[in-house]
């Protein structure tokens, strides 16, 4: 059986969790939570989130 893929870097684990129905690797969760809110890269976790997301629900 195939692991998930993480929705942010792609890397397939089972290691990792859903957030808001998306999977994120246990490294990629790590970072989100390290990085503060003002930082360029949180907009691009949130942006990989919310396209992952949207591919997931037929508009
Ligand atoms: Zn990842």
């Amino acid at each position: 059986m195939h692991n998930p893929s993480c929705n942010i870097c792609s890397k397939e684990t089972k290691d990792g969790i859903y957030l808001l129905r998306v999977y994120i690797c246990h490294s990629c969760e790590k970072e989100i939570i390290d990085t503060p809110a003002d930082d360029p890269k949180y907009k691009y976790f949130v942006q990989q989130m919310a396209k992952a997301h949207r591919t997931m629900i037929p508009s």
